[in-house]
This record gives structure tokens, sequence and C-alpha cells, in this order.
């Protein structure tokens, strides 16, 4: 049996936040001292379940990759934000979660918004 969010978010030293957020796919990672995880009420868990890893993958690449951060601040927000769920998604599928097609395709349509967003 996979692990529920909230035991990997304990497991992960990450705050959790269900819900507050009346926005559909609402999802945002909050990095600092006391990180969280703020997710919004989907109506498709799937889709909550996919935004959850894609924070985490923000998460985690700030941890292993902390040093060279400045790096990163300067790569296109949408290459962080592919690097977040390329991160994210394996880091699920290594603990046997798995997406459906639907679910990736939703998330490539999330990064699709942030083509372009320097210009
Ligand atoms: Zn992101």
């Amino acid at each position: 049996m996979a692990k529920t969010i909230a035991e990997i978010a304990k497991e992960l030293g990450i705050g959790l936040e269900l819900g507050k957020v009346p926005n559909a796919s609402y999802c945002h990672g909050r990095l600092g001292r006391k990180p969280a995880i703020v997710l919004g009420r989907y109506s498709d868990p799937e889709l909550l379940l996919i935004s959850f890893f894609h924070e985490v993958g923000h998460m985690l690449i700030e941890r292993e990759e902390g040093p060279a951060l400045a790096k990163l601040c300067s790569y296109p927000k949408w290459e962080l934000e592919r690097r977040a769920w390329l991160r994210g998604l394996w880091f699920a599928e290594q603990r046997g979660i798995h997406f459906g097609s639907q679910a990736i395709s939703w998330a490539a349509i999330q990064l699709e918004t942030y083509a372009g967003y320097e210009a």
C-alpha cells in the first residue's frame, strides 16, 4: 500500500495544507524554514496527487541542489518547472505511485502555461 501524501510530507518534514484555497487546481510550495505544500480543492484526486508530487519535486531539488541554487535560479521558469515535474514524478515512481496518461497530459498543460514566462 502506497503511503498517503500526509505520510510522505511528514517523512520529508514538509507541512501540508489541503483544501483551504477554493481554486480547483491550486498548488504551491512554500520553501524556507517551515516548508509547506498548499493544495486547493481538486475535483480529481489524481490531479491533486500529481500536483503534490510536483511541489515535492521543487522541494527535493532545493534540498539536493541548494548550493547550486543561484545557478538554478538563472534558468528560465519553464525549465525549473519541468525539472520539478520530472523530479517529483520520479520520486513518486520510486514509491510505486504511477500516473495515468490523462494526469501526465494535464501536467504537461500546466507546464506549458510557463512557456515564454520571461518574455
Ligand atoms: Zn512548480
